[in-house]
């Protein structure tokens, strides 16, 4: 069966669920192992999913934000790991038809090939630059060969590295002090993976180091020039809190099934009439509520939002971001304090989902910077 095929978003939802729920009973072992969700992956390509996002006038559907982020959190109820990966992929694809930054000829190639299944992300970071959107300047190069690029550096973090077929790299021109991106399939000489992805959460992501060994790129993929730290606001990052927040529900979800469940023989029933145990799942679907319906507020306002309109949104998706973020860290602490000693055994999910939350809170923007940036917000307002 292919999304396509479904009409309505409710069986479209109902479908994501199916494919969600095979992704968690792989979940455990993928983790534990740190390998990848080459099966998830590809179900999910099978599935028409990583087409979704392709513009109408290439062959895609151009779903809305709002539609993007709601399937993310879906297949993040399943496998934290894979809906990470696999929202790069969506959210670029979005964003590139949106802002239509790229030559016409050279995004339309890489649509037909998303058509055949390709993936793509970008690799932004490096060792010495820390998070790129601090503005750090990449210290891999890109210089001019004739009508070709030469491209000479490393990347960390590069997420679905074992099955990307296009990686969106970031490098500077030494001799300008230009930064752009350079567009590199996967089969060019020169480019190497190496594994050194070892993190305690989002094991699965398979988010190892690329590394260029002079790799020779066309003209026509140096796709775009930018200033380091000083991307404009950018919708599609709401991949990231929508899979923190599938994680959460996820815990929520565990949590309440044990205690319905586990009766130790100090009660009659089991814990979930527990006026102790009622509270924290209260509180936790407090959290789960508020963040739900900030994440999918901004993006419905992104959705009918002008381009105009949209550049002033950078405060308000930080700001979600960071919300959803927060309340995902404290709804998997509520979950891990129901479920007691248990959730912290290896072959308890909690603790997978315990790890895996954390990573939300090195993925951009980070806190800190949407603290200042909602601080200079409240501030220029009150001089008007
Ligand atoms: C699971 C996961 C997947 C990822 N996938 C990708 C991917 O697909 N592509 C990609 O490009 N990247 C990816 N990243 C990398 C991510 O975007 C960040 O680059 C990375 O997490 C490093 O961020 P950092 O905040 O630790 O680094 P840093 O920016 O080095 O920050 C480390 C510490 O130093 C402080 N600091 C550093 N510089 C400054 C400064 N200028 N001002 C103030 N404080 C500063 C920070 O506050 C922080 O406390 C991924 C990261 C994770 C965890």
């Amino acid at each position: 069966m292919r999304f396509q095929d479904l009409k309505s978003m409710d069986e479209r939802l109902e479908y994501m669920e199916e494919l969600s729920q095979r992704f968690l009973t792989r979940a455990a072992k993928i983790d534990e192992e740190g390998s990848f969700p080459f099966e998830n992956i590809s179900e999910l390509k099978s599935s028409g999913y990583t087409e979704l996002t392709l513009p109408e006038k290439f062959g895609g559907e151009a779903i809305s934000l709002y539609d993007l982020v709601r399937f993310q959190e879906y297949i993040a109820r399943g496998d934290g790991a894979t809906a990470l990966s696999i929202g790069w992929h969506m959210g670029i694809i979005q964003d590139l038809g949106e802002k239509n930054i790229w030559k016409e000829s050279t995004f339309q190639m890489l649509c037909e090939e998303v058509k055949k299944g390709a993936l793509i992300n970008n690799c932004a970071s490096e060792p010495q630059t820390g998070s790129p959107t601090r503005g750090g300047k990449p210290t891999t190069t890109a210089i001019k060969d004739g009508d070709k690029w030469i491209l000479n550096g490393r990347k960390t973090f590069s997420t679905m590295a074992p099955v990307l077929d296009y990686f969106n790299v970031t490098a500077t021109v030494p001799e300008t002090g230009a930064i752009g991106y350079f567009l590199i399939p996967r089969a060019k000489a020169g480019v190497k993976i190496v594994e050194t992805w070892d993190s305690i959460t989002m094991r699965g992501t398979g988010s190892h180091d690329l590394v260029l060994n002079n790799v020779e790129v066309e003209e026509d993929y140096q796709v775009e020039w930018f200033e380091p730290g000083n991307k404009g606001a950018s919708g599609w990052l709401l991949h990231i809190p929508a899979c923190y927040l599938g994680i959460a529900q996820a815990a929520q979800s565990y949590a309440i099934n044990f205690a319905k469940d586990y009766s130790p023989n100090s009660i009659t029933g089991s814990i979930i009439d527990l006026p102790y145990v009622k509270q924290k799942v209260g509180e936790m679907e407090l959290e789960l509520l508020r963040a739900r319906h900030f994440l999918y507020s901004v993006a419905k306002q992104w959705d009918h939002s002008s381009e105009e309109e949209r550049n002033q949104l950078k405060p308000e998706l930080g700001a979600v971001k960071l919300a959803v973020t927060n309340a995902a860290i404290k709804v998997v602490d509520l979950a891990m304090r129901v479920v007691g000693a248990q959730s912290l055994s290896s072959k308890n999910p909690l603790q997978r989902y315990y790890r895996d939350v954390r990573a939300g809170l090195h993925n951009p923007p980070m806190d800190d910077m949407t603290i200042l940036l909602l601080a200079d917000k409240a501030m220029n307002n009150s001089d008007k």
